[in-house]
């Protein structure tokens, strides 16, 4: 265990060397950007020494997956933040706001109006990003970008959630940049603050165009067999 927990230790260490790199290039404040260790894939036992070397923020792309890896781990390290970055059904908007503290994927209304119901009814308001599709791709999730100002709008005024940022995942294949500094953009015309964009191949880049949430799952955990 303590092997492992050195390992962890380290990897932690490499990532938020360059992040506080690009971070200082970049000329934000110190401590405001946010390592979010995507564990997706990856079962509690491979967790749990990320957890001992003293990292708490964490991110899962399924509920289901959630549920059967948190809880558990939840009982030793109660102070877990843990985002949901992957697509929400709304069938499964009750458990999702049971077992996460930050829904990164808002993305339709029909979504968001569920979202809203099930916070309600557990007393609970979390904070949401609205995921958007930057680079148009069929297959992608995300509310189209010439729609995501007005949604903002919506889910805040019609639905009442706390959508405190933005959030996208960019083309594959291509210089992500511009797709970063396009969501900074539509940020600012919607009011919001943060930025959830880059992983493992590009964070760096996404801090460098405003990034304050960067998704960092293979660099950290190592590669993953499944998506
Ligand atoms: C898997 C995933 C990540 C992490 O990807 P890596 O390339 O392993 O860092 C980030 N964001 C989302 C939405 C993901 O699904």
């Amino acid at each position: 265990m303590a092997d492992r927990v050195n390992s962890a230790r380290a990897a932690l260490d490499t990532i938020k060397t360059r992040m506080e790199k690009a971070r200082r290039r970049f000329g934000a404040p110190p401590e405001s950007v946010e390592l979010i260790a995507v564990s997706k894939t990856f079962d509690a036992d491979q967790v749990r020494p990320f957890l001992e070397a003293g990292q708490r923020v964490f991110g899962e792309n399924r509920v289901q997956e959630a549920k059967e890896k948190w809880p558990g781990l939840r009982e030793t390290f109660p102070d877990v933040e843990l985002h949901l970055i992957g697509p929400l059904q709304t069938n499964k908007a009750r458990e999702a706001v049971a077992l996460f503290d930050v829904i990164e994927t808002v993305d339709r209304e029909k979504l968001a109006g569920v979202l809203a119901e099930e916070m309600s009814r557990a007393g609970k308001r979390l904070p949401c990003f609205v995921q958007v599709n930057i680079g148009g791709e069929e297959q992608k999730a995300g509310i189209p970008v010439d729609e995501a100002v007005a949604f903002v709008a919506r889910c805040r005024e019609v639905h009442g959630l706390d959508i405190v940022g933005l959030m996208c995942i960019p083309p594959d294949a291509q210089p992500a940049g511009p797709y970063f500094a396009q969501l900074a953009g539509l940020a600012k015309l919607s009011g919001v603050e943060n930025l959830s964009m880059g992983m493992s191949g590009d964070f760096e880049t996404a801090i460098a165009m405003g990034a304050n949430h960067v998704r960092v799952g293979s660099a950290l955990f190592g590669r993953r067999d499944q998506i």
